[in-house]
């Protein structure tokens, strides 16, 4: 899909803060996040949504979200995964993607908005380290 910008993203013409990469998926920091360390996980095909994914796809997607949750709580110290996965109306980048967005004790989280994030590159580093 030439104007995907998560193919973009997946063929390098746009950077990223990537986390993991492999055959199958790419894994990034998004770009505005809800909460510190807000994930989107992506299949490096181009599928619309949930309704045209292959289901073995999927299954990867889901796989690695259950890999990464103890990593994202030994190091930013969560205590929960907040999934979200929007298709068509409230959905802004039309190939497939799902949200992970840790949650923290304490924090009253406003899904529109979440004050009292840390530097994206400074969650990055914590990640990558
Ligand atoms: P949607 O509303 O489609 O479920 O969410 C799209 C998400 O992609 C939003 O959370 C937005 O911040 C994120 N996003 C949009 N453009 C970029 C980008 O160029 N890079 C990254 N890392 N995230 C992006
Ligand atoms: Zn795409």
């Amino acid at each position: 899909m030439n104007d995907c910008i998560f193919c973009k993203i997946i063929n390098g013409e746009i950077p990223s803060k990537t986390i993991h990469e492999d055959e199958f998926l790419k894994v990034m920091l998004d770009i505005n996040p809800k909460t510190n360390g807000h994930l989107l996980v992506l299949p490096k095909k181009h599928y619309e949504n949930l309704f045209d994914i292959e289901d073995d796809i999927l299954e990867k997607i889901i796989a690695y979200t259950k890999e990464i949750y103890p990593t994202l709580k030994e190091k930013l110290n969560c205590t929960g995964l907040t999934l979200v996965n929007n298709n068509g109306h409230g959905q802004d980048v039309k190939h497939f993607h799902l949200h992970l967005i840790p949650r923290y004790d304490g924090e009253k989280i406003d899904m529109e908005a979440c004050d009292n994030k840390d530097d994206i590159e400074k969650i990055y580093n914590k990640l990558m380290d």
